[in-house]
C-alpha cells in the first residue's frame, strides 16, 4: 500500500517505535530507524525489517539536538530519496511531585517529547511539499488529553504536542499532507516496565500485582495496547482513506479517556 514511500520513525530502536517501523516496512515503506542502540542489536532489528524487502537505514541522531535532527533529515533524503512519512515517537518519562521535580528533568522531557517534533517537522516539511504528499504522525499519549499526578513535564509536553499537531494540520490543510496525533494508553515497553518495577519496589508488591494495579487504575480493558496496534493505526493514517483526518488526536487506550 505504501510502496516506495520513505518513513522516518524517531525512537524506533525499541518499544512502540519499533512496532511502527515494522508495520510501515510491512506496508512497503523504506525505513529510517533512529534511537539509541548498540551495533549488535541494530544489525538484528535491521535484518528483521529487511525481510519485507525494502531498504532500512539508521540515524543515531539525538533528537534533543536540532543540528543532529537536520542531519538525520538530510541523510534520509540522501540515502532513501525523500521524506514522505514522519513519525515523532521518541520520548522519555520522569516522575516526581512538582516541588521536587528536578529542573533538568523538566528540560529533558520537554526537549525530547515536544521541542524535537518542532524541529523534525520544520526540517521534513520541505521534502513533503516537494513530493506533494506527506504524513506527519505525532505519538502523544492519553496524558496529552488528561493528567496524572507527578508527571508535570510529560503531561505538559504531550498536551503541547497535540497543540503543535493542530497548528501543522492547519498550515498544511489545503495540501495532500496531514498531521495527526495518536494517544496511546499503557503499552508494555521499557518505558512502562520501569514504572511498574518502581511501583513494585515502593509498594513492596510483586511485579504481577504492580502490573495489574497499574492497568486497574487507568485502563478499563485491563489489557495493554500493543506496539503492533499502534503501528497499524499509523499505516491507516498514511492511507488514502485517512486523507481528510487532519489535526486529530486519536485515542487507543483501552477506554482510559472515556471515563
Ligand atoms: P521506549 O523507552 O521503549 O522507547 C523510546 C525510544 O526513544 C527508544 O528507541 C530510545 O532509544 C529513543 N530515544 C529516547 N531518547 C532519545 C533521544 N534523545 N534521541 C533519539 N532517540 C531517543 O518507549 P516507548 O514506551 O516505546 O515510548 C515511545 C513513545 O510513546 C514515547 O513518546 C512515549 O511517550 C509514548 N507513549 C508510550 C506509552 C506507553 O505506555 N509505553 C503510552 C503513551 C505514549
Amino acid at each position: 500500500m505504501l510502496d516506495n514511500k520513505t518513513a522516518i520513525i524517531t525512537g524506533s530502536t525499541s518499544g512502540i517505535g519499533y512496532g511502527i517501523a515494522t508495520a510501515l516496512a510491512r506496508a512497503g515503506c523504506k525505513i529510517m530507524l533512529n534511537g539509541f542502540i548498540d551495533e549488535e542489536n541494530l544489525s538484528k532489528i535491521k535484518k528483521e525489517l529487511e525481510i519485507f524487502g525494502n531498504q532500512v537505514s539508521y540515524s543515531n541522531a539525538d533528537i534533543t539536538n536540532h543540528k543532529q535532527i537536520q542531519k538525520m533529515i538530510e541523510q534520509t533524503e540522501r540515502e532513501l530519496g525523500s521524506v514522505d512519512i514522519l513519525v515523532n515517537n521518541a520520548g522519555i518519562q520522569r516522575v516526581h511531585p512538582i516541588e521536587s521535580f528536578p529542573d533538568s528533568d523538566w528540560d529533558n522531557v520537554l526537549a525530547a517529547n515536544l521541542t524535537a517534533s518542532f524541529h523534525t517537522i520544520k526540517h521534513a516539511l520541505p521534502s513533503m511539499r516537494k513530493q506533494k504528499w506527506g504524513r506527519i504522525i505525532n505519538i502523544a499519549s492519553a496524558h496529552g488529553l488528561v493528567a496524572s499526578i507527578n508527571k508535570a513535564a510529560y503531561v505538559a509536553a504531550k498536551h503541547g504536542l497535540i497543540g503543535l499537531t493542530k497548528v501543522i494540520a492547519l498550515e498544511t490543510a489545503k495540501e495532500d499532507i496531514t498531521c495527526n496525533a495518536i494517544c496511546p494508553g499503557w503499552v508494555l515497553t521499557p518505558l512502562v516496565q520501569k514504572q511498574i518495577n518502581d511501583r513494585a519496589l515502593l509498594e513492596k508488591i510483586s511485579i504481577d500485582q504492580a502490573n495489574h494495579d497499574l492497568l486497574a487504575e487507568k485502563q478499563p480493558s485491563l489489557q495493554f495496547v500493543s506496539p503492533n496496534h499502534i503501528g497499524e493505526m499509523v499505516v491507516f493514517l498514511c492511507s488514502d482513506a485517512a486523507s481528510q483526518i487532519k489535526g486529530s488526536a486519536l485515542s487507543i487506550d483501552g477506554g482510559w479517556t472515556a471515563q
